[in-house]
């Protein structure tokens, strides 16, 4: 027998986090279902699958997983910075979006301070926010599904924040803030504030409606290949930023953080802007099969420029119970989180055939609903 002995305690920031997952993931909803698989729809992963050319290339490049990854991601560093008509000073990859909202944090708010975001919006970033031993305040969403920009600037100088959160597009809402209105919030805010815009879906977004122009010093842009270019199990993301901004994240990031596989598969995928451009038509017309399945079905749908689309099932204890009654019939999807659109579930496009499928366990599940009542 071991003598008793107590285990350590965490430091006072991580043991006031409480012990709640951000995503109970569909492997762990298919396992307390008792179901094999899913019907996958709940994590806006594409349903398009990586370019061809990304598969091959990691298929050419496996045996060399043996070797780490360049830690500077010169090459993919390189062909980004063509892309977006930068210097390479202004680009750093990492793990995801995920990752770098936790560098952001780690490096501009500083334990104690504020951070302003969108109640209910992505919540990885207020989950940083709480690790780092920092406060979130957060501006709800108006009543039609939009981000509250002009609020969220008021509440930055009320609070004295230092950073405030956009996810433009928006995750839950898939509402989209126009490149005028987010220029005008990055204007607005105090001189030591800084504008992390997480632009995860920027692929979806006509061209010509995202920011143009000059890297703002005081806003950090991220991106990630987890979407359009459908690499998300690869964990591989990058920040569009002032080159001290991309220097900070330099020294604190996880030098050997970007597994190989990863950059080669990311790299590859940059020259295929055909097939990331049939994706992005594939999900323009998923999403508007999705409305009209919601007007067929009584179930107002919000404007999306994402691959998702929100359908209002009118009340939150419905929307529950609809999650519940299609995890049944095996399909994971989520909802969000805080009113208003708690009453609200978020499905991503799928093929034309997950698409199809859904739509009729939707309508059978709805069904039921309404006579289990
Ligand atoms: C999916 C998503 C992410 C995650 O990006 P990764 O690069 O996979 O970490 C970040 N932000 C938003 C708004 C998302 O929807």
């Amino acid at each position: 027998m071991l003598p008793e002995r107590a285990a350590p305690e965490p430091v006072a920031a991580i043991a006031a986090v409480p012990a709640t997952t951000p995503f109970v993931a569909p492997e762990e909803l298919a396992r307390t279902a008792g179901l094999r698989d899913l019907l996958r729809l709940g994590a806006n992963e594409s349903a398009f699958g990586p370019a061809p050319a990304a598969i091959a290339a990691i298929g050419r490049e496996a045996a060399r997983t043996s070797w780490y990854g360049d830690p500077e991601s010169r090459e993919l560093r390189d062909a980004l910075a063509r892309r977006h008509g930068c210097a390479v000073e202004n680009i750093v990859v990492a793990s995801g979006i995920d990752e770098l909202l936790g560098l952001a944090v780690r490096g501009y708010l500083g334990a104690g301070n504020v951070a302003v975001t969108t109640l209910g919006s992505y919540p990885t970033f207020n989950y940083h926010v709480v690790g780092f031993g920092s406060r979130i305040d957060a501006v709800p969403y108006a009543s039609d599904g939009c981000v509250q920009l002009d609020a969220l600037a008021g509440r930055c100088r009320a609070t004295g924040a230092r950073i405030v959160y956009l996810a433009n597009p928006d995750n839950p809402s898939g509402s989209f803030a126009a490149a005028a209105r987010v220029s005008k919030l990055a204007a607005d805010l105090p001189d030591d504030a800084l504008l992390l815009l997480d632009e995860a879906y920027a692929d979806f977004v006509p061209a010509g409606e995202l920011l143009a122009g000059a890297i703002d010093p005081r806003v950090i842009r991220l991106r990630t290949f987890s979407k359009a270019f459908g690499l998300a199990g690869a964990r591989i993301g990058y920040a569009l930023a002032a080159p001290e901004v991309v220097a900070t994240f330099q020294k604190i990031r996880l030098h050997y953080g970007v597994n190989r596989p990863a950059q080669i598969a990311a790299l590859a995928s940059l020259g295929e802007r055909a097939f990331v451009d049939g994706v992005i038509a594939e999900v323009n017309r998923g999403r508007d099969e999705y409305a009209a399945l919601g007007r067929r079905l009584g179930l107002p749908t919000l404007p999306s420029l994402t691959n998702f689309v929100l359908f209002d099932i009118a009340t939150r204890e419905r929307a529950e119970r609809l999650l519940d009654e299609l995890l049944t019939r095996g399909v994971f999807i989520r909802k969000p989180g805080a009113p208003p659109l708690d009453r609200c579930i978020r499905v991503t496009v799928g093929t034309a055939d997950e698409r199809a499928r859904f739509a009729l366990i939707l309508a059978e599940a709805l069904g039921d609903l309404d006579t289990k009542r």
